[in-house]
């Protein structure tokens, strides 16, 4: 199965907790990273006293149930040492099922598409590096929400600190 999923941090060096998240990802057994969006830097939602976020996009197709994808995908995140401590604060690593193919999917510990992914420009932009013509499963393509996330502010990661980070972190 195809999945698109959600990366975000905005503690302790999000860009590193980003790469290192999509090194894990390459690393998972059964599970194939195939193209992941570049860095941006994003404004918070939900409470205004925090840093601002690192968000990035991936796709990747993994063997096995949705829910099981997103077992895996909480173990990445209590890897690296997520705490819950109020809704939508700060977090370490925050990683969401965006879509799995076209399916639909609404159980108390997942709904996919997720729920807020069409309003969120952290979402929607790096989406559209890895896939412009991603569409919902009722057809609506994901680019027509573009225009009502335009005021949110958000920003690539400049190249040259990017590739910085990498190199740093495999000299
Ligand atoms: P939001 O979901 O609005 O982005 P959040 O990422 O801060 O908020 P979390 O605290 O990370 O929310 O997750 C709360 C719960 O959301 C998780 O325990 C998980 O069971 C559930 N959940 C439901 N749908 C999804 C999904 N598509 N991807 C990841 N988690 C999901
Ligand atoms: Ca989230
Ligand atoms: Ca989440």
């Amino acid at each position: 199965m195809q999945a698109l999923i959600g990366l975000g941090s905005n503690l302790d060096s999000p860009s590193q907790r980003l790469i290192s998240a999509l090194r894990a990802l390459q690393r998972l057994p059964g599970l194939t990273l195939c193209h992941h969006s570049r860095l941006y830097a994003s404004a918070p939602v939900g409470p205004q006293d925090q840093p601002d976020y690192v968000n990035a996009a991936a796709a990747l197709t993994f063997q096995g149930s949705p829910h099981e994808l997103l077992q895996t995908l909480q173990a990445l995140e209590l890897a690296a040492g997520r705490q819950r401590l109020r809704h939508w604060g700060e977090r370490t690593l925050d990683l969401d099922i965006l879509l799995i193919g076209d399916r639909c999917i609404d159980t108390p510990d997942l709904q996919v598409p997720h729920p807020q992914m069409t309003r969120r420009a952290f979402v929607l932009y790096p989406l559209m590096d890895i896939c412009a013509d991603a569409l919902l499963p009722d057809g609506t393509a994901l680019s027509s929400f573009l225009e009502q996330v335009k005021d949110q502010r958000i920003s690539p990661l400049a190249e040259l600190e990017r590739d910085a980070l990498i190199e740093r972190e495999n000299p």
